[in-house]
């Protein structure tokens, strides 16, 4: 089974047209993936199927497997590691320690096993050492990846990314690429940043008007936009 599997989905806001017109998507556990594409392609709405947090619509998206239904939603939001463009939608706990260890709590890891799952989030960004900082005394390049290590921690299966190099210094940025292409993971990142969507992400997806335009090379469909 594919680490996404998206089949035919279509929806429409209730007070607008339809934002996604029968999209298909299949990404390979480790695939990383570009979703491309102007304003109002329909990327977000895309996103928010995907974790369950925009009901209704047709067609089908599995999770590894998991059909994105209400009854699975708690396991989907585990399955789905969205990181979302403002780090600070996701950090608001007194350290990073406790930022990281939320998600994971909030599933149910036993206790004794979510330090160890915390220090393993916080080693793979690279965080260790500030692990019992205030996320409020961080550079934006440090809370992106303690954002990342909240994901992380949680074991998903696709790591979905709104931006990720969004608002960062070339250094931080340099750091956040090198970062994610250690992580062994199925990856879907929306961005707008071309030069880092082709450097982490061998193949592209285009969308326009809530339809896959392209699916190929990230290389190849660069030229095209
Ligand atoms: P993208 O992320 O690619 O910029 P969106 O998914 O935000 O595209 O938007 C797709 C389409 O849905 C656009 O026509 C947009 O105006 C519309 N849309 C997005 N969010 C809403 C909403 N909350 N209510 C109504 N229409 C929306
Ligand atoms: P992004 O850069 O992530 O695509 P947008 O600027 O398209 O973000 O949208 C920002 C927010 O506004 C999103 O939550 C989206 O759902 C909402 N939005 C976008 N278009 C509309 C719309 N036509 N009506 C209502 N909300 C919208």
């Amino acid at each position: 089974t594919p680490a996404l599997l998206v089949k035919d989905v279509s929806f429409g806001y209730p007070d607008g047209r339809r934002a996604l017109a029968g999209i298909d998507l299949r990404v390979e556990h480790g695939e990383r993936v570009a979703l491309l594409g102007p304003n109002g392609a329909g990327k977000s709405t895309l996103v928010l199927h995907l974790n369950g947090v925009l009901g209704g619509g047709e067609g089908l998206i599995e999770v590894a497997g998991l059909g994105v239904t209400k009854r699975n939603l708690r396991e989907i939001r585990r399955r789905v590691g969205v990181v979302f463009q403002d780090p600070d939608d996701q950090l608001f706990m007194p350290t990073v320690a406790e930022d990281v260890a939320f998600g994971p709590r909030n599933f149910g890891v036993p206790e004794p096993e979510v330090a160890g799952k915390v220090a393993a989030a916080l080693a793979a960004v690279a965080m260790t050492e500030h692990a019992e900082r205030s996320p409020l005394h961080l550079s934006g390049g440090q809370r992106r990846r303690v954002a990342l290590a909240t994901v992380l921690a949680c074991d998903p299966d696709i790591l979905v990314l709104d931006e990720p190099s969004a608002n960062l210094e070339p250094v931080a940025r340099r750091e956040l690429a090198e970062l994610l292409l250690t992580l062994n993971r199925a990856m879907l990142m929306v961005s707008h940043d071309l030069p880092f969507a082709l450097q982490l992400c061998p193949r592209g997806v285009l969308i326009d008007e809530g339809k896959v335009v392209a699916d190929g090379p990230t290389a190849d469909l660069l030229g095209d936009t």
